[in-house]
């Protein structure tokens, strides 16, 4: 038969993978089953050649077991970018996927306020998988009212920055203690707070339901496109690297693409403002006791590459943390955790439990992504010589 070298042609374009294999030493989920169909180099060569409608079962393992870490989308030299092809068959293969798309129509349906609402009835349905913390108390969203927060203390950080605060659905509806330490980082007249704010996409995007994603992100640039203001500041990396890539919802849609490329230049994950803000910095250091592991979720490992400004900017209060006190990915993932439940327990227990439990007596965790944070404090929660904190709690004033 004669080699037809136009398809050849496109079809080596689309394929990127050069095979050399780089990906199995940084894929999560490949450390943890050393299966080659489960690397990033195995996804691609399965989902280019069978087709959904002949290798179902196949296809939907494959689609599933990706945390969408990122990791193959940053790191791989060719470009091969085998995250985004996973989402784009998520897409195609809808009805195959564990968590089908109409979730986030119905989160859409639910409207914003009673999003913890959704999240209480899910937690009935899920027990062994949600766990409301106890400040989430009432399920409504802390930005709807914060004017109910008497905010007594001067601010932590001495900055002339107007900020606008996106803090992510858990900060908003779950870690409102939290949400309160950031309101208190800003002098109030600096700080602009976008109360109808919604999800940054994130779930959705990477479940390969775009629409979705596209609908929370178009809602939350119509509230910032007449804002003037310096940065949009978000406790939570997986929001940041979520907003960082909002662009890509809206090929086709210059004024909305426009908009989120200049947003993406203001959009900071805290520990990179926190490390540029340094010197204003007025507030006091929590006191940590026991060894101090710092939880890097891939969201900032791969997007907001910061590791050596972190260890130097922690240096500088005092806490000496090496590099390989630096923990990996905790296998929560979102809904990964849900669909793969034995490959998530495996990879928290090797890349989480194993590391700490070397250490004896007191620890204490550090993370930057609400999810991380979330699931570490679900996860860990019968151990009581392991805190789990964000690294806002890093910081106090006098009201601690
Ligand atoms: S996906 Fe990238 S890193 Fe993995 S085998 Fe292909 S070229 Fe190498
Ligand atoms: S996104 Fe992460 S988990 Fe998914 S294939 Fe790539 S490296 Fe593996």
């Amino acid at each position: 038969m004669a080699l037809n070298f136009k398809k050849v042609l496109k079809e080596k374009e689309q394929d990127r993978c050069a095979r050399c294999g780089a990906c199995l030493s940084f894929c999560p989920v490949y450390q943890i089953t050393l299966k080659e169909r489960f690397s990033p180099r195995g996804k691609n060569l399965i989902l280019r050649r069978f087709k959904p409608s002949r290798r179902e079962r196949l296809i939907k393992e494959t689609v599933s077991a990706c945390l969408q870490c990122g990791a193959c989308e940053v790191l791989c030299s060719a470009g091969a970018d085998i995250a985004s092809l996973i989402r784009k068959k998520r897409k195609e293969v809808s009805h195959l996927k564990s968590v089908p798309s109409s979730l986030f129509s119905i989160w859409k349906k639910f409207g914003d306020e009673n999003i913890g609402l959704l999240f209480s009835r899910l937690s009935k349905i899920w027990s062994d998988h949600l766990y409301l913390p106890q400040e989430s108390k009432d399920l409504k969203p802390f930005l709807k009212d914060t004017e109910r927060y008497e905010i007594k203390y001067p601010p932590l950080i001495e900055t002339q920055k107007r900020v606008i605060l996106f803090l992510g659905c858990l900060q908003n509806y779950l870690f409102k203690d939290l949400s309160l330490r950031l309101l208190m980082l800003f002098p109030s007249k600096n700080l602009i707070i976008l109360e109808k704010q919604t999800c940054c996409g994130l779930p959705a995007f990477s479940q390969g339901a775009f629409k979705e994603a596209k609908a929370f992100a178009q809602k939350n640039l119509l509230l910032i496109k007449d804002i003037n203001f310096d940065v949009l500041l978000t406790p939570c990396a997986s929001c940041a690297s979520m907003i960082k890539k909002w662009h890509l919802l809206f090929k086709g849609d210059q004024g909305f693409f426009n908009l989120s490329k200049e947003l993406s230049k203001k959009t900071f994950e805290l520990s990179s403002f926190l490390i540029e803000e340094k010197n204003n910095l007025m507030g006091g250091i929590a006191d940590i006791g026991g060894k101090i592991f710092f939880q890097l979720p891939c969201h900032h490992r791969y997007d907001h590459d910061n590791k050596d400004s972190i260890l130097d900017f922690l240096d500088a209060f005092g806490f000496g943390l090496k590099k390989e006190d630096f923990l990996d990915c905790c296998g929560f993932g979102g809904i990964f955790s849900f669909s793969n439940p034995s490959l998530s327990e495996k990879i928290f227990k090797k890349n989480i439990l194993e590391r700490i439990d070397k250490e004896k007596g007191q620890k204490t965790l550090i993370t930057t992504c609400s999810g991380c944070l979330y699931w570490l404090k679900k996860k860990l929660s019968n151990f009581p010589n392991v805190k789990i904190i964000h690294l806002m709690e890093l910081f106090e004033n006098e009201r601690d």
